[in-house]
């Protein structure tokens, strides 16, 4: 059997009204011109400072309705992007989260009502995107009582089950050429410098024939639960991710 060639997923974090627009919509033209169907992780009800980049853009619920149209997923990017809470995660990549440690109750409760405001504005959540990869056994107990089956987080290199969900793992902030597995791109738009979008374009176009969507995900590659080489994988992804943090906060500290 030919092996599989790679294949890549495009995310977008933190879209709510207040985006830093023109940052925002550099890469429309992208995902336009090349049929993308990304996931748009979207704030039901912000209320992070850092996330205000903008007065509340009046066009913005539409646009998204119009990309959900066009094939793109929406995802449920937490509930209002505030991370108080200081319990571990499932992916421990940062210190404070906005689900993980919190009471199972409150976190179905925030789920249902982020959910209620994205279907409010016309929109069909499918995928959950937890700030800062922030979530515990409560949030994945609480998604399937909300219905929803399928996350992006993780660092394997193939969608799997876990914990009664469907993961599809999100490894990338940048596109990387890989030559096997599913690989998601997660791009801050807020953050983005003019260079993340030409070397994003430039990739897309080269790769455009791998890139994929949540649908034929799930239905294609048909996840199950990951094998010991597979987890073993994962594991020290994980662990070089983590050192790579570290060294990264470090060298700041230094720095200054
Ligand atoms: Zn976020």
């Amino acid at each position: 059997m030919v092996p599989r060639p790679a294949q890549y997923l495009l995310r977008f974090d933190d879209l709510c009204p207040t985006v830093a627009r023109a940052q925002w919509q550099r890469f429309l033209p992208l995902i336009e011109e090349f049929g993308i169907r990304p996931i748009l992780a979207v704030v039901p009800d912000n209320q992070d400072y850092e996330l205000k980049h903008a007065e509340p853009d009046p066009e913005f619920w539409a646009r998204m309705r119009s990309m959900e149209a066009a094939g793109a997923t929406i995802a449920l990017h937490g509930f209002r992007h505030v991370c108080n809470s200081k319990g571990r995660s499932l992916v421990p990549l940062h210190r404070h989260s906005e689900f993980a440690g919190v009471r199972e109750e409150t976190q179905r409760e925030w789920i249902q009502a982020g959910l209620n405001i994205l279907r409010g504005h016309g929109l069909k959540p499918r995928v959950w995107v937890a700030p800062r990869h922030g979530f515990d056994r409560s949030t994945l107990k609480a998604l399937r009582k909300e219905g929803i089956g399928v996350l992006s987080d993780g660092l394997a290199r193939v969608p799997f089950t876990r914990g009664g969900v469907t993961w599809i793992p999100q490894q990338l902030w940048r596109p990387v050429d890989k030559s096997k597995g599913l690989w998601t791109i997660c791009v801050h738009s807020n953050t983005a410098h003019g260079s993340h979008v030409d070397q994003l374009l430039a990739f897309v176009r080269q790769h455009v024939a791998q890139f994929t969507s949540v649908d034929r995900v799930l239905a294609e590659l048909k996840p199950t639960k990951l094998d010991l080489a597979e987890r073993l994988y994962e594991a020290f992804a994980l662990w070089r991710a983590k050192a790579s943090r570290t060294r990264k906060r470090t060298g700041r500290r230094s720095k200054r």
